[in-house]
């Protein structure tokens, strides 16, 4: 049997928001390698398995990334069944591209198994649709948080007129409200800021961008966040949208007709 090693997403936190194979991946896995941000109620799926916690706990130092792809090769290459599970989606800001990779390089089978990203499913919980017709014709995921803290391309970010979502961006508020002023997003420009999305604990707070750090430090928001930025945010947008759809419906009908 080749060795092998899936990197599972677990999704954002609520364990429903699991997929099938995700589900099955579990049921067969031998060990299973889950981080920090997963909710360890998806554990439920594998009581055969030895589960090693490899995320940072209680803002300890993280796990270095070479223990762990070393621990999963050791684990794969002993022929077990090795689960790798990651918050969200594993490719998503998870370093599974990397892990992927480097595991291939030593000849071990990889399979993703795409989890739901929370920049996706914070929106849809709050009922934020991130691409809306007339209002976004699309959305860019992205971190606030650099290697090698370079700047991101603040004005084809302000100017792109996609729906932006930030992740790990609790600690560089500042940087990204004074990034996209500069690059020309209009002050006003909405944003819901959401915190532990999908799960009992998530809370929302709606701002706009001048505001972002003022708001967010009152209403004490805390990682794990996403913060969703564009007019798609703007309650008053969609509901403006939905009439306006509501009203052109029965002309359809007619020309139909
Ligand atoms: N692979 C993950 C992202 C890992 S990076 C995914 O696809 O979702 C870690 C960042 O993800 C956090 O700093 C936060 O910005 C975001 N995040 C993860 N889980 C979250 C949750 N339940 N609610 C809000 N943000 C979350």
């Amino acid at each position: 049997m080749n060795a092998k090693v899936w990197l599972v997403g677990a999704g954002p936190g609520d364990p429903e928001l699991l997929t099938l194979k995700a589900v099955r991946a579990l049921t067969e896995a031998q060990v299973v390698m889950i981080d920090d941000l997963v909710n360890p109620a998806v554990l439920a799926h594998c009581p055969q398995a030895r589960v090693i916690a490899v995320g940072k706990r209680g803002g300890c130092r993280s796990t270095p990334q070479a223990f762990i792809q070393r621990l999963m090769l050791r684990h794969a290459r002993q022929g077990r069944c090795v689960v790798r599970l990651k918050g969200g989606d594993p490719c998503i800001f998870g370093r599974g591209g990397e892990e992927a990779l480097w595991l291939q390089g030593h000849g071990i089978e990889v399979e993703v198994v795409n989890g739901i990203t929370a920049g996706l499913a914070g929106a849809t919980q709050c009922g934020i649709p991130l691409t809306l017709r007339g209002v976004s014709r699309g959305v860019t995921l992205l971190t606030a948080h650099t290697q090698d803290d370079s700047e991101l391309d603040w004005q084809a970010l302000a100017r792109g007129g996609t729906t932006l979502v930030l992740y790990m961006g609790v600690a560089r508020l500042e940087q990204i409200r004074q990034g996209l002023l500069e690059g020309g997003m209009a002050p006003g420009t909405p944003v819901a800021m959401i915190e532990n999305a999908s799960l009992p604990q998530q809370r929302e707070c709606r701002s706009h961008l001048a505001a972002l750090e003022a708001d967010a430090r009152a209403f004490g928001l805390r990682s794990p966040a996403i913060l969703v930025i564009g007019e798609v945010v703007r309650p008053s947008v969609v509901a403006a949208l939905c009439r306006e759809r509501a009203a052109e419906r029965p002309r359809q009908l007619m020309h139909q007709g």
